[in-house]
């Protein structure tokens, strides 16, 4: 299944009859949910709530848009989740390690309590979405975002549409070669040394033994960080083709990383491929939230 990929333009407010209403965003995600109302990158307020439990969690998320005055929202969730429309399961959270949400009805639950039209897609096809109206692949046809952070993902534009596929893409569970020098077994719970097993925060926190924003800048750990994630933009590269490759997430808070990328890219396409796709970070704040934006205007 490939959705058409609307807006792919300036964002607009849903205007019905006289009445010009707000719209809501939820970046659902493995330890907060941001909720907020608006239209775009300078025009958003949101909040911040803990991911805890299914009952704990929606119930503060429910009472933030009771108060707002929204007419659609977007929902732009951790993953895997079922984004099948003619799937029973559609809107539900599936196999996910967190156990209080594993086949959890999340889009059921709240179109219940808030009782408005909720658009549905992972947190990555969003962001990817809003890296290409507002971000690093602004008006780009061809694009993929990669999120590192508590977990890895990543989402493709190709031809100006986002790519779904039978269920969602599951690029951060590639596999990749291994450095020679690295021992270290992996995270992943399915794969052990998959893309995220050897290269999520978690990894980085399990390999050296401290959590990655107190390694400092010049640790090897970052050159074996490039090593992995030039993989998954060079897998990318030429399953895709893309005109460019945005990384986001927490551990691309690393400044000198996508420098670190760059030159390990660059020597993994050994001048095979005549065209290289620009790599760069996200220029977005909240990408995944702002994506939940562009989807409530579905
Ligand atoms: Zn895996």
């Amino acid at each position: 299944m490939i959705a058409t990929l609307e807006p792919l333009s300036e964002p607009r407010t849903v205007v019905s009859g006289e009445t010009s209403h707000l719209l809501g965003a939820i970046e659902a995600g493995g330890t907060k949910f941001l909720c907020g109302v608006g239209t775009g990158p300078d025009n958003l307020t949101s909040i911040e709530i803990p991911t805890t439990t299914p009952a704990e969690t929606l119930a503060s998320v429910a009472a933030y848009f009771k108060q707002q005055q929204v007419s659609r929202l977007g929902l732009a969730c951790f993953g895997p989740v079922d984004i099948n429309r003619a799937s029973p399961t559609y809107g539900h959270i599936t196999n996910t390690p967190k156990l209080p949400w594993r086949d959890y009805n999340i889009v059921g639950h709240l179109k219940k309590e808030l009782a408005r039209p909720i658009s549905f897609d992972t947190d990555v096809n969003a962001a990817a979405v809003a890296e290409s109206t507002w971000g690093a692949s602004q008006g780009l046809a061809n694009s993929v975002y990669f999120t590192i952070g508590t977990g890895i993902g990543g989402g493709a534009i190709v031809d100006g549409r986002l790519i779904h596929g039978s269920a969602h893409p599951e690029m951060g569970h590639i596999l990749i070669r291994r450095h020679p020098a690295d021992t270290f077994a992996g995270v992943c719970p399915s794969h052990r040394d998959c893309l995220e097993g050897l290269a999520s925060g978690p990894a980085l926190e399990a390999r050296w033994n401290q959590p990655p924003t107190t390694l400092p800048n010049d640790h090897t750990a970052w050159d074996l960080e490039a090593y992995y994630l030039a993989q998954a933009a060079f897998s990318a590269a030429l399953f895709l083709s893309p005109d460019a490759i945005v990384f986001g997430g927490g551990v691309m808070r690393q400044q000198q990383l996508i420098t670190k990328i760059e030159i390990e890219f660059e020597a993994l396409a050994a001048g095979y491929l005549s065209v290289l796709p620009n790599l760069s970070e996200s220029r977005l704040q909240h990408a995944g939230l702002l994506g939940a934006l562009l989807l409530a205007q579905q």
